[in-house]
């Protein structure tokens, strides 16, 4: 019996899970610890916060997937990791031996220079969270009828959050002034030229202030790098990923930041029974974007490989495709969808980016 550790409910293991329960295997014992029964899929986070998706709609109950697919579950965050004991330990002292172990534990937002914000500040991840601040915060603003919020990011998860928070104040009958602090290069600066103009265009025509400097916290909203200051009742930061901090005490290999260092296999450049994918994982021999498209394609390449490395078998890389489709909401039913140089926005990109994510969650409800 080999003993595989699911470190964390990402979108990688979900699609671990759905292999294991298309096949039950009677020789692993597969053990899952993430904090929580649900796992939002945060590309739909933008239509859950302009009030287009329910709850029910974004999120996928872990424990009906995991009782199908035979693997334990536990209800808890790991605490930390010694990888050279092979131990998962948990917060009350608890540790858990494994054969083999894989992470996929996403990545938490690198917003240190706005903690100063303390209780302004919205972070969203993780997405649970930010949808019960999100709740209040409209909550707040509706009681007063007016708000001022500032997004901090000028990448695809800053512009969507700007737009769908504007549209959520705005059908509240909220009178919202809402601003993008998008850094020196503005909006979309890893996309082509033509979805950086689409979605200049979607933000001016939804009232949103873009601001092509940087900004740092004060105890009033934000510091700009052009000297001014920028008084907010709210700072919501997409400002990019950092890996979480027990990490470096697993003795696994990391990159410079801090992300677990893996080969094409996944598999970690330093311990040969431990994986990670997603967010939380660096690639040695490729860059990949931390992305929701990468922590998705490579679950099936990680449900074979931790079957394979259970029976000694040889491992299969994941290739990352070159450029990947992205598609973002930009307004009331229309999107842009970006694809390398190319894009265009209309109502048949929502359609499309609607489809993909709803047969995403529903092919996982059990
Ligand atoms: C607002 C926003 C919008 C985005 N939109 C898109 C998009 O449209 N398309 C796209 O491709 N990407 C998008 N992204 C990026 C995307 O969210 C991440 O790349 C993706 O979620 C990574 O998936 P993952 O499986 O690595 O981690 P996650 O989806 O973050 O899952 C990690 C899991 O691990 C659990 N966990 C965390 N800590 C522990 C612990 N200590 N112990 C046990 N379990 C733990 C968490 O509870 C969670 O279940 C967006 C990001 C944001 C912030």
């Amino acid at each position: 019996m080999t003993r595989i550790f699911l470190v964390g409910g990402g979108h990688a293991h979900l699609i671990v899970m759905e292999e294991l329960a298309k096949k039950r295997r009677d020789d692993l014992e597969v053990v899952m610890a993430t904090p929580s029964p649900w796992q939002y899929y945060s590309g739909m986070l933008p239509g859950l916060i302009s009030g287009r998706y329910a709850e029910d709609d974004c999120r996928i109950d872990i424990r009906p997937l995991a009782a199908k697919a035979g693997v334990r579950l536990i209800l808890e965050p790991v605490a930390a990791i010694d990888a050279d004991r092979n131990m998962v330990c948990f917060a009350d002292g608890r540790d858990l031996g494994y054969d083999l172990m894989s992470l996929d534990i996403g990545s938490e937002i690198n917003a240190g220079w706005l903690a100063s914000l303390s209780d302004k500040l919205l972070l969203p991840k993780p997405i649970d969270g930010f949808v019960a601040q999100w709740h209040q915060l409209l909550d707040r603003a509706k009681a007063e009828a007016q708000v001022r919020l500032v997004v901090v990011g000028g990448g695809a998860a800053g512009v969507e959050l700007a737009l769908a928070t504007k549209r959520a104040l705005d059908s509240a009958s909220v009178t919202a002034e809402v601003f993008l602090i998008a850094g020196r290069s503005s909006v979309l600066s890893s996309h082509g030229a033509r979805a950086r103009r689409l979605a200049t265009h979607a933000l001016a025509r939804s009232g949103i202030m873009v601001i092509q400097e940087r900004a740092a916290g004060s105890a009033n909203g934000v510091h700009l790098s052009n000297g001014q200051t920028l008084d907010a009742d709210y700072v919501i930061a997409a400002t990019g990923a950092r890996p979480a901090s027990w990490l470096e005490l697993s003795r696994l290999s990391l990159d410079e930041h801090g992300f677990v260092l893996v080969d094409a296999a996944h598999r970690s450049a330093s311990h040969p029974n431990v994986f990670a994918v997603g967010d939380v994982a660096a690639r040695t021999d490729v860059t990949m974007e931390k992305s929701g498209v990468h922590a998705v394609r490579a679950g099936p390449v990680l449900a074979r490989n931790l079957i394979a490395a259970s029976k000694g078998e040889s491992l299969q890389p994941y290739f990352p495709r070159k450029r990947s489709l992205y598609i973002l909401a930009s307004g009331p039913g229309t999107a842009i969808a970006s694809w390398g140089a190319l894009s265009a926005e209309g109502r048949w990109a929502w359609r499309w980016k609607d489809r993909i994510d709803r047969n995403f969650i529903n092919r996982l409800k059990v």
